[in-house]
């Protein structure tokens, strides 16, 4: 899965499964609360039909003619009487302080059911009734819920991921595409580039006159151009499946024979190409990689200082720095510019590519990258080795 298919297919996913259990949540626990609430008040009937019980019960008493009168107790209920100015006359319990006005009322997990009577056998004109409330049913729909609710997470996931990889499929045939396109050109760039590169530089061998022709300097220096895109999309695209080959390299030897590449670009340009480089600075690095960081940042230099301008580098031991005194990079997007595809000005061609590939090996070798600018003034990309 490529990284751009990888972090849409996560964006749906999230939003996808959080909406939809952020929904189905909500539905359960309006379903639990109405669930809860139909089982108290079928444990509330219950208690209004024992104290109807109560209430027949008193009243048998009321008549009776016994001189010794004994409460009905029950083991299912706890019950007490009160008189109508709510004085509390007998009972199997003494509740604290009883709302007397409420039919039904819950503390904790008791329930208490209030029932005015009249007439007022044995004085009573009011029965609280007592009973803890049963939580089992309601624990068992909880239990019940819980299991649903994990389930519906299971389905919900395994569809949004089958929905997203749906959705997917078209953009990954388009990113396979141009993938694909992006390959082919580039390999298909490789053998004419060389081609017209070695020829220019035979035809200076076999022309001598031809040493300072413009014309010539011109097909060298464009081709030279496309050589470095060529490099750079050749990099991107195989750096996956790289093997890397890291030597000793005479970083100053190798930065002379480049700079000598860079000249013909630098001439046909009217550039003044100017270094100032230490002996024997050495770096434990692939060839491949030191080439593309000097060729991004040589080639920015040149590509955005305008003709009759100066580009300067320097390589000691510390760090390699290249300067220009070209149009600058603004401020505000200093920091984007080593994102990839990120481009400051559009007045040169380009891809935007250079600086992201440096920024990578920059950070596989552990390097430090500083960048320096100022519109209209010019720029300084310093590398720093850290040894
Ligand atoms: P590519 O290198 O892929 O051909 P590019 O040069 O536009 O294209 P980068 O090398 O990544 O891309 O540079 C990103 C942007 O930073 C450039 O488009 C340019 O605006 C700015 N930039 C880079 N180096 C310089 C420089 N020396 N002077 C002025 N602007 C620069
Ligand atoms: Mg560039």
């Amino acid at each position: 899965m490529f990284a751009s298919e990888k972090s849409s297919l996560y964006r749906f996913l999230l939003i996808y499964i959080g909406s939809s259990l952020f929904l189905v949540a909500i539905g359960l626990v309006i379903f639990f609360n109405y669930e809860k609430h139909r089982l108290i008040d079928f444990q509330n009937s219950l208690i209004k039909v024992q104290s109807a019980v109560l209430v027949s019960e008193l009243r048998e008493l009321h008549k009776s003619k016994e001189h010794e009168i004994i409460y009905p107790k029950h083991s299912e209920f706890s019950s007490a009487i009160y008189d109508i100015d709510k004085n509390y006359i007998f009972g199997d319990f003494h509740p604290n302080s009883p709302s007397l006005d409420k039919e039904f009322y819950q503390k904790n997990n008791i329930l208490f059911y209030v029932q005015k009577i009249y007439p007022y056998y044995l004085g009573t004109a009011y029965i609280i009734v007592q009973k803890s409330l049963d939580d089992k049913p309601i624990i068992s729909v909880k239990t019940r819920l819980i299991i649903g609710f994990v389930i519906v997470i299971f389905f919900i996931t395994l569809i949004a991921y089958w929905l997203g990889k749906l959705f997917l499929s078209p953009m990954r045939n388009s990113i396979t595409l141009l993938d694909n396109f992006i390959k082919d050109t580039t390999h298909e760039l490789n053998t004419p580039v060389s081609t017209i590169l070695t020829n220019a530089e035979l035809l200076k061998d076999f022309y001598p006159e031809l040493e300072n022709s413009k014309e010539l300097g011109r097909i060298e220096s464009a081709s030279k151009r496309l050589s470095r895109i060529y490099d750079d999309l050749a990099y991107l695209h195989l750096n996956h499946k790289r093997h890397y080959n890291i030597e000793q390299v005479d970083i100053s030897e190798f930065l002379k024979k480049r700079i000598d590449y860079f000249k013909t670009i630098a001439k046909a340009k009217q550039i003044q190409l100017t270094y100032n480089i230490d002996e024997s600075v050495l770096l434990n690095i692939d060839k491949e990689d030191i080439t593309r960081i000097v060729d991004n940042l040589l080639g920015n230099a040149l590509k955005y200082t305008l003709p009759n301008g100066k580009v300067e580098l320097v390589l000691t031991n510390e760090y390699l720095s290249i300067k220009d005194n070209g149009i600058g990079i603004d401020k505000a997007v200093k920091d984007e510019v080593f994102q990839r595809f990120t481009r400051a000005n559009k007045s040169e061609g380009g891809f935007g590519l250079g600086l992201s590939i440096v920024v990578d090996i920059v950070k596989y070798y552990n390097f430090d990258i500083e960048l320096q600018s100022q519109v209209k003034k010019g720029t300084k990309v310093s590398i720093l080795w850290k040894k």
